[in-house]
């Protein structure tokens, strides 16, 4: 259980992060939600997440941006106290082959994907180093660790949350905190919603349990990670992919 614990997710409005949301808090954590989409929606989120008997608290943050992430989370702290649970699970794609791919495309998404993931850490670090505890856990991708074609700028922001989260690992581990990637497979979300469907079908065939995965599969096991139970492993990227690539 998480009773007395304190969560912080990005992207947290929608779609996996949501989930994180709503199950940590079913496990009794408090829950911060910074999402740079529309606020009405975090605050829906966040009120589904009161009603589960504990405190929520959202609020808007670009989290590519240190003024935006240092003022959210100075907010977040104000508001509920301190965070022993970070979450990066902020993403986004622009997904097109490489020829085609514009340095802006690139730029973008590996600014959301790996920079706002340091950006949200460096904000915590002293915080996680005074406390002696702490949590982290990324949201990375199978895509980091076998690579997609249409998706160079995804995978690699993907495969550098996993040097970072790493790193981090090593970087804390002596003072009590731990640091995990999740590598989701193909996941039912908005973000899935928005990609060709035809070829998308064709992906999950390959999928050894005939399914693509839910939200609920990649919180289950933040979840865990975000446990005591789990005060042993640090530096893990563990995949919830339905099998789809393994190593
Ligand atoms: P969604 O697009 O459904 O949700 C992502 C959320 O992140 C949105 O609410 C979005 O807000 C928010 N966000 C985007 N950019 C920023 C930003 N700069 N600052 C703060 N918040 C931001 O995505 P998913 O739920 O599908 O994905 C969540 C994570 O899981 C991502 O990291 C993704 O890469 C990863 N993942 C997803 C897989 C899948 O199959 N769905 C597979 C593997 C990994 P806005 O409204 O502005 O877009």
């Amino acid at each position: 259980m998480l009773n007395g614990k304190i969560a912080l997710v990005t992207g947290g409005a929608r779609g996996i992060g949501r989930a994180i949301a709503l199950k940590l808090a079913s496990q009794g954590a408090d829950i911060a939600i910074l999402d740079a989409g529309s606020l009405e929606l975090s605050e829906q989120t966040a009120e589904e997440i009161r009603g589960l008997g504990v405190r929520a608290f959202a609020a808007r943050c670009d989290i590519t941006d240190y003024d935006q992430v240092t003022a959210a989370v100075a907010q977040v702290k104000e508001a509920l106290g301190g965070v022993d649970i970070l979450v990066n699970n902020a993403g986004i794609t622009r997904d097109k082959l490489a020829l085609r791919m514009t340095p802006e495309d690139f730029d973008a998404v590996l600014s959301v994907n790996l920079k706002g993931t340091f950006l949200m850490i460096k904000a915590l670090y002293a915080d996680f180093m005074r406390r002696r505890s702490g949590r982290i856990i990324n949201i990375a991708s199978i895509s980091g660790l076998m690579g997609n074609a249409g998706q160079a700028n995804y995978s690699a922001s993907k495969a550098g949350v996993v040097g970072l989260t790493k790193t981090i690992a090593r970087e804390l581990a002596s003072r009590n905190i731990t640091c995990n990637a999740i590598a989701p497979g193909f996941i039912e979300t908005p973000m899935t919603a928005s990609m060709n469907q035809d070829a998308l079908e064709e992906a999950c065939k390959s999928i050894p349990l005939r399914r693509m995965g839910k939200p609920e599969d990649v919180a289950n096991l933040a979840a865990f990670l975000a446990s005591d139970d789990a005060g042993y492993i640090t530096g893990s990227v563990i995949n919830v992919d339905g099998g789809f690539f393994m190593r």
